[in-house]
């Protein structure tokens, strides 16, 4: 038995009109119970958040938003700033999501940036971090993530850390069907939370939960799960549908 509260979130990308996400949240919280032992999220894109919101009912679901500026106004055409997004009821903000990262040039310092902002305006950032194919390839995994973290983290308030959540998304099983095995995500989690200990202290390091990310499907996600490092999971195609995704919310450890 793990003593962090697992969390199970789905990130829905581009999909979902107002109406999907409200007929979506309809079922699932019928489906689901207020659970003590985990926590399920849902990301809508930022056009159904405020729907999203007044659909949920009691605890059942938090709700995250997938991106954000770090700036609380300004001229920033076309952008959303943490402020916005707090006020819309929103409990977390996604942050350096590989495709941020990969698709719409966001740097370390940017991702820096926005998951101290998000933590000062009173959200939990969910940030990620992972190595594309050629790293993993050569070797680097460790090296990558170690910088990603360090980077992402450098001058934030150790009163906050322990609420962060940190989402280890090898980019290669990201939309590819290919997960990672529960022994590659489970020696990549440990690192990072050695890399917390150091950082911060192991007692704030063994309350942040690190999620796994990358093709998580109802037939792999018992197995992630059971791993001791592997607080809960970020889930992109999978979420997209209740059955799915209410049967990953249901992980069940060995024997249960
Ligand atoms: C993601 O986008 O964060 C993700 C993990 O996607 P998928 O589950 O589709 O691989």
């Amino acid at each position: 038995m793990k003593n962090r509260r697992s969390l199970v979130a789905a990130n829905w990308k581009m999909h979902k009109t107002v109406g999907e996400t409200v007929s979506f949240l309809e079922a699932l919280q019928d489906r689901i119970e207020a659970y003590e032992d985990r926590e399920v999220v849902v990301a809508p894109p930022f056009t159904a958040l405020a729907a999203a919101r007044q659909a949920m009912e009691g605890n059942k679901i938090n709700l995250s938003a997938q991106n954000c500026h770090w700036e609380e106004k300004g001229a920033f055409t076309g952008e959303v700033s943490p402020a916005m997004l707090k006020d819309l009821g929103c409990d977390y903000v996604i942050v350096g999501h590989s495709e941020r990262r990969h698709l719409f040039g966001e740097t370390d310092e940017i991702v820096q940036k926005k998951t101290a902002s998000v933590f000062a305006h009173g959200m939990v950032p969910i940030l990620c971090v992972g190595e594309v194919l050629d790293e993993r390839e050569a070797g680097r995994t460790f090296p990558v993530v170690n910088h990603q973290v360090e980077r992402a983290l450098d001058g934030l308030n150790c009163r906050l850390v322990p609420a962060l959540v940190l989402a280890y998304e090898p980019v290669w099983a990201i939309g590819t069907g290919k997960t990672a095995t529960p022994d590659q995500a489970q020696e990549v989690h440990s690192f990072l939370r050695e890399k917390l200990s150091a950082l911060f202290d192991k007692t704030i390091a063994n309350k942040i939960r690190i999620l796994y990310g990358g093709s998580v499907k109802p037939d792999n996600v018992d197995a992630l799960m059971a791993q001791p490092d592997v607080d809960g999971l970020l889930v992109g195609g999978a979420g997209l549908e209740v059955d799915s995704f209410q049967r990953i919310v249901q992980y069940r450890f060995p024997g249960e």
